[in-house]
């Protein structure tokens, strides 16, 4: 079940953890706006460079060292941080309803800062998203009870999504891509396949998923996907999208959604440190404009 956190309306929600988010961070806290962080540094594109050499007043420095330096500096102004992924965004009565870990938090404006998706979808997974594929076992699982379903894990710690779904469903083929999986359901019923999924198939309904190595199908009535990231238009429902697949803004870093600013590599090229910290600037500016303007 979700567990609604009421207590706090937040004036932003900045969805990102990396050098975009924490400058929109900055920004806005120096506005004394009301903040939420989400996501985790250490999936951050700058977490695994080995030498930065283009960053004023650092001659040379990993990655690690930089976003140490940037976590540090955010951890010292007083800012309430999930570093965990949000799974959907949704919409109503001019506040945002963000989902993350099971948890809804409410915003009055969101940044997107999610950086680049290096997901790829499987086949047909667009086309099945809200109709039979889902990212969210809590949100969905139950249209599942007693159904057959499988489930495409690229997320460790998603693992505990398994087992809530195994309590539901009737069967469960379970791919996943990482080295070892490590679920104990206590139950017969999920079926650990070390295979790879090459598309999901069906004309109009979903009917079942196919695999790399062998020439069959198996027949499913749904297909759960724990990912590590998901697209902006998966996260956030209506967002229009580039044809490079970057999140389309204005100079103001305005989003088609009123209220949602986009920034960082998630908005596209240049992909490069200073473009993501100075266009979050700007995109936190003119978050806190809307908010002083409308609320
Ligand atoms: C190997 C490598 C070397 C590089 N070297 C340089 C260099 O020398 N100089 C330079 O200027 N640039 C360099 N870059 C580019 C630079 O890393 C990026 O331009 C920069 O990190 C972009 O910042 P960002 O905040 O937009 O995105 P990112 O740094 O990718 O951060 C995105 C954040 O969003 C989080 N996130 C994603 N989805 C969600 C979600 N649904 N919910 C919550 N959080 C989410 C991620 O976990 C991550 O924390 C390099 C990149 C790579 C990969």
């Amino acid at each position: 079940m979700f567990k609604i956190i009421l207590n706090n309306i937040f004036d932003t929600a900045i969805i990102g953890s990396g050098p975009a988010g924490f400058s929109a961070v900055l920004n806005l806290y120096a506005r004394k706006k009301k903040i939420i962080l989400f996501g985790n540094f250490k999936f951050s594109a700058i977490y695994k460079a080995k030498k930065i050499k283009n960053y004023l007043g650092e001659k040379e420095i990993s990655g690690l060292e930089l976003l140490d330096k940037f976590y540090n500096h955010i951890n010292s102004v007083n800012i309430d941080h999930i570093s965990k992924n949000v799974s959907q965004i949704f919409y109503n009565n001019e506040i945002f309803s963000i989902n993350c870990d099971n948890n809804i938090y409410f915003s009055k404006t969101i940044i997107l800062a999610t950086g680049v998706s290096r997901q790829k979808n499987i086949k047909n997974e667009e086309k099945f998203l809200g109709r039979g594929v889902s990212y969210c076992a809590t949100c969905d699982g139950i249209f599942f009870r007693n159904k057959t379903i499988c489930i495409i894990s690229y997320d460790k710690s998603q693992e505990h999504e398994i087992i809530f779904l195994s309590k539901l469903a009737k069967k469960i083929y379970l791919f996943f891509d990482y080295k070892k999986i490590n679920i104990n359901t206590n139950k017969d019923n999920v079926i650990i396949l070390q295979d790879t999924v090459k598309e999901i198939i069906g004309e109009n309904n979903l009917v079942g998923v196919s695999f790399y190595d062998r020439n069959k199908i198996l027949e499913c009535d749904g297909v759960f996907i724990f990912k590590k990231s998901i697209s902006p238009k998966e996260l956030l429902s209506g967002i229009k999208i580039n044809k490079d697949k970057s999140i389309k803004i204005n100079k103001n870093c305005e989003t088609n959604l009123s209220g949602v600013y986009a920034c960082g590599d998630c908005a596209g090229g240049i992909y490069q440190l200073n473009k993501a910290i100075g266009e979050a600037q700007i995109a936190a500016q003119n978050a806190a404009k809307f908010l002083d303007k409308n609320f």
